[in-house]
């Protein structure tokens, strides 16, 4: 039996773990659940699942849940804080960790199960961007197996030869092909970006997923954080990861060889899909995805993506080429500009306007160290809040 923790466990991800799970009781465990202030949700996950340990971030919620659970399932521990999701991510009772946090506060305790060997199901693709060195690093030293759970990558690792870890030039792959929706405003005219409202970035056309990773959908953020993410997991440079729109979502992503192979993996958009490859690897297990139907599809396309629409793709890259902080810088910039554009604070259009003020206003420094990482996330988040109430003001006078 092999004992998960589920780090975010009521969110998309973290639901769509525990579907899969429902179908392999005979293999997995869930040994720990958290969440951030979802206390009805953790709470009808514990009754439900009977983990050992349940985890709320927020210290008030984890009162609540514990006086909640008093009735039902008192031997449920309740721990809470970054210092409860820490010792469920490395305890000895779990032997994969599904890091299904979204944004920075993932960080700490992903890095913790990647410290302990874990094997790691990396959802919490900020993580990665905010620490690329630091953390493969972790991977490395630590004997962890890290596994990519992003649709993408997944599809990318199955597309891999099993020795890609020998560099490029010895197993013959020449370029990544990392495939995107497009998103909600694929088709939208970019004149009227400036007026979309949040409902309507969160409409995501095929996949259904949490509010932060749709917005980032919409500006394809999500598709610069993930070129970044395809270097760090897959040792390979900028130049060699290809952006292609694919508005359908059945291709997940490709890989090409010397010889003029492509290998693609394909599938319906579900993400039980990856959850279950990630889980089983390298055996496969039945995960309730639909089986996909090629002649119902009948058509795929394919498109490049316009970097007018989607300024928040070269800033990626450019954040990526400088090194050092600058993808921290980059990821903290965002986090705060899409929470400011949910709560209806700031236009969509300022969103990668904050991030690029950001990028050039906090200087880059090396990313050597955890403490680095932090204090240049904390000063961006500082330096993209000023942003923000600037374009909030400003946009408030247009409209008077
Ligand atoms: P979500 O918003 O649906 O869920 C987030 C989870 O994290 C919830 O359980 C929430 O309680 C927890 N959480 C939020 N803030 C927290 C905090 N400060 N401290 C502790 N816990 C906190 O998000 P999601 O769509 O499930 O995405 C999770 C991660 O997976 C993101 O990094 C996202 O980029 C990645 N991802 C998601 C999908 C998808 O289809 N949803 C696909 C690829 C990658
Ligand atoms: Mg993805």
């Amino acid at each position: 039996m092999t004992g998960v923790t589920i780090l975010g466990s009521t969110g998309s991800i973290g639901v769509s773990t525990l579907d899969v799970i429902s179908r392999h009781r005979d293999l997995f465990e869930p040994v720990a659940l958290t969440a951030n202030t979802n206390v009805r949700g953790l709470y009808e996950q514990c009754l439900a699942w009977r983990p050992r340990y349940a985890v709320m971030a927020d210290a008030d919620a984890a009162v609540r849940l514990k006086d909640m659970l008093q009735q039902g399932a008192p031997e449920i521990r309740v721990l809470s804080g970054e210092q409860g999701l820490q010792e469920v991510a490395g305890c000895a009772e779990t032997d994969y960790v599904m890091a299904a946090i979204v944004g920075a506060a993932g960080l700490l305790p992903t890095l913790t199960a990647a410290r302990n060997g874990k094997r790691v199901l990396l959802a919490n693709k900020e993580a990665l961007v905010m620490s690329g060195k630091l953390f493969m690093d972790a991977v490395r030293e630590n004997g962890a197996q890290l596994l990519p759970i992003d649709s993408e990558h997944n599809a990318i690792f199955q597309c891999m030869p099993r020795d890609f870890n020998d560099g490029p030039a010895m197993t013959g792959v020449t370029r990544i092909l990392l495939t995107a929706s497009g998103g909600p405003f694929l088709t939208r005219p970019v004149g009227e970006l400036d007026s979309v409202t949040p409902a309507e970035a969160c409409a995501h056309p095929n996949w259904d997923m949490g509010k932060k990773i749709s917005v980032d959908s919409a500006t394809m953020m999500n598709k610069g954080l993930e070129v970044i993410e395809a270097c760090w997991l897959f040792d390979t440079g900028v130049e060699n990861v290809e952006i292609v729109i694919h508005p359908e979502s059945v291709i997940h992503s490709l890989v090409e060889y010397s010889d003029g192979s492509v290998l693609a993996q394909l599938g319906n958009p579900d993400m039980r899909t990856p959850i279950a490859h990630a889980m089983a690897w390298p055996r496969r297990i039945e995960s309730g995805v639909k089986k996909l139907n090629l002649s119902d599809i009948s058509q795929l396309n394919f498109e490049k993506p316009d970097p007018e629409r989607f300024p928040c793709l070269e800033l990626a890259r450019q954040a990526l080429a400088q090194g050092g902080t600058a993808t921290t810088i980059l990821n903290a910039a965002n986090e705060v500009a899409v929470a400011e554009f949910l709560g209806g604070r700031i236009r969509y259009t300022a969103i990668a306007e904050v991030v690029k003020q950001t990028l050039e206003g906090v200087t880059n420094q090396p990313a050597d160290t955890l403490e680095q990482i932090l204090e240049a996330d904390k000063q961006a988040r500082d330096y993209a809040g000023n942003q923000c109430r600037m374009s909030a003001g400003t946009s408030r006078q247009v409209m008077s």
